[in-house]
C-alpha cells in the first residue's frame, strides 16, 4: 500500500487534476518542474536557511508535563505555534515563493478565507519583493478586519470576491480566473494540501519538515524516532500532512486526524467531511466532499475559520478510505474547552483549529507508556475575541 502520490497524481482513487483546459499550461509547468526544482541543492539550501533564520525552525518538541499527568500518557507538542506569523502555514508559503522565483514568476496570487493563508502569502511576497494579490470573499473581509489590515501593511492588494456566498470558495474561483488570464508571469500559492496535482504533494513536501524534525527530536528524548500516535487537526490537511509525512509508511505509528464537528455532526452545521462527505471534485481534485444529492457543495460550519472547509485534501481522503488514519470529530464546545485547558495547564493559548486536536483526550484513552505527538499547528492570538465571547472573559 502506498500513501504517497503516484506518477499520475493520485492517492488511491483520489487526487488528479480536474481543471479547465485554459489552466492546463500553468498546472503542467508546475507539475513538470516542482520535483526537479525542489531537488536542486541551491533551492534546498535557501529553503532550509529561511526556515531556520526567518521562520525560526526547528520548532521545539515540548513534553507537556501537566497535560500528560492529567490524561496519564506521554504527550509531546510540536510547536508550530512558534513559527513566524504564528502557524505552520509559513512553511508552505516560503517553499512556494522560492518555487515561483525559480519559475521566473513576478506576480503572486492567493485565496484566503479567514485571512491566515493570505497573511502568510503576503509575508513571503514582502520577503521576496514580489507583487501580491489576495482574493477574499467580501463577507470574510468584513469578518476578518485585522488580517486584512495585516495583508495591506505587508504590501498586498486584497481583492474582494463579490459572487456567490462571498466566502472562501468564491475567492478561490476568482483566483483561478486570474490565473487563467495571467498564465506567464503569475504563480498561484494554494494554502493547504488541496487543489489539482501537483499541489497536494508539493504542499505536503514543504510541510514535511515537521515530521522530519519530530523524528530526531523524539529520538533524543525517548530513544526512538517513532511515537505511538501522531495527532493533527484537518482543515484541508496541510499541518496533518506535514506531521504524518515521514511516518506514512511506518505503520506501527498510528495516525489520528481530527475534524470539526461544529455544533454536532448531524446538526447541519458541521465540517466533518469524513463522515458527511462523498466522492466529488472540488478545487481541481477528486476527494471526499460535503455535497447535496445532486452534487452541490454544502456550506460547512465550524467555530474555527481554518477548519471550515467542505472537503479534505486527496491524501487525507485516501488515509481515511484505507483506514491508515483514524478520523475523529470534535464539536465547537469540546474544542473550546480543550483550548482553555491547554492555556491553564501549560501556559500555551492554542489556535482554535489546534484546540480540536487537543480535545480527543476526553474520549480516547491512551496507555501510560504511549508517546503521543500532537501538531500544535498555531497560536491563539488571532482567536482571542472568539475565546473572549465564548467564555465571557
Ligand atoms: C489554517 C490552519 C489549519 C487548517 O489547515 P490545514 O491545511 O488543515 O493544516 C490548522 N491550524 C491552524 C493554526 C491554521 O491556521
Amino acid at each position: 500500500m502506498s500513501y504517497h502520490v503516484n506518477e499520475k497524481g493520485y492517492y488511491g482513487q483520489f487526487g488528479g487534476a480536474f481543471i479547465p483546459e485554459m489552466l492546463y499550461p500553468n498546472v503542467e509547468e508546475l507539475r513538470l518542474n516542482y520535483l526537479k526544482v525542489m531537488a536542486e541543492p541551491d533551492f534546498k539550501k535557501e529553503f532550509d536557511q529561511l526556515l531556520k533564520d526567518y521562520v525560526g525552525r526547528p520548532t521545539p518538541l515540548y513534553f507537556a508535563k501537566r497535560l500528560s499527568a492529567k490524561y496519564n500518557t506521554k504527550i509531546y507538542l510540536k510547536r508550530e505555534d512558534l513559527c513566524h506569523t504564528g502557524a505552520h502555514k509559513i512553511n508552505n508559503t516560503i517553499g512556494q515563493i522560492l518555487m515561483a522565483k525559480r519559475l521566473k514568476k513576478t506576480r503572486i496570487i492567493a485565496e484566503t478565507g479567514a485571512g491566515q493563508h493570505g497573511v502568510a502569502t503576503a509575508t513571503v511576497c514582502a520577503l521576496a519583493g514580489l507583487e501580491c494579490i489576495v482574493y477574499m470573499g467580501e463577507i470574510d473581509i468584513a469578518r476578518q478586519a485585522p488580517n486584512v489590515a495585516r495583508m495591506k501593511m505587508l504590501g498586498a492588494e486584497v481583492r474582494p470576491a463579490l459572487s456567490g456566498s462571498r466566502t472562501l470558495k468564491d475567492a478561490t474561483n476568482e483566483a483561478i480566473r486570474d490565473w487563467i488570464n495571467n498564465p506567464v508571469d503569475t504563480h498561484y500559492i494554494i494554502g493547504s494540501a488541496v487543489g489539482p496535482h501537483p499541489y497536494p504533494d508539493m504542499v505536503a513536501r514543504f510541510q514535511s519538515v515537521v515530521s522530519e524534525e519530530t523524528k530526531w527530536q523524539l529520538k533524543k528524548v525517548e530513544g526512538r524516532e517513532n511515537p505511538d500516535y501522531v495527532v493533527a487537526c484537518v482543515g484541508g490537511g496541510s499541518n496533518a500532512a506535514g506531521a504524518y509525512y515521514h511516518y506514512l509508511n511506518e505503520t506501527e505509528v498510528k495516525l489520528i486526524a481530527v475534524e470539526a464537528a461544529g455544533k454536532g455532526i448531524y446538526t447541519g452545521e458541521s465540517a466533518a467531511t469524513s463522515v458527511l462527505g462523498k466522492e466529488g471534485v472540488i478545487h481541481g481534485s477528486k476527494t471526499l466532499l460535503m455535497q447535496t444529492n445532486d452534487g452541490q457543495i454544502t456550506e460547512p460550519y465550524s467555530i474555527s475559520a481554518g477548519l471550515d472547509y467542505p472537503g479534505v485534501g486527496p491524501m487525507h481522503a485516501h488515509l481515511y478510505e484505507t483506514k491508515r488514519a483514524e478520523f475523529i470529530s470534535v464539536t465547537d464546545d469540546e474544542a473550546m474547552t480543550a483550548g482553555l485547558e491547554l492555556s491553564q495547564l501549560e501556559g500555551i493559548i492554542p489556535a482554535i483549529e489546534t484546540s480540536h486536536a487537543l480535545a480527543i483526550f476526553e474520549d480516547k484513552k491512551f496507555k501510560p507508556e504511549d508517546v503521543v505527538v500532537i501538531s500544535l499547528s498555531g497560536r491563539g492570538d488571532k482567536d482571542l475575541n472568539t475565546y473572549i465571547d465564548y467564555f465571557k472573559l
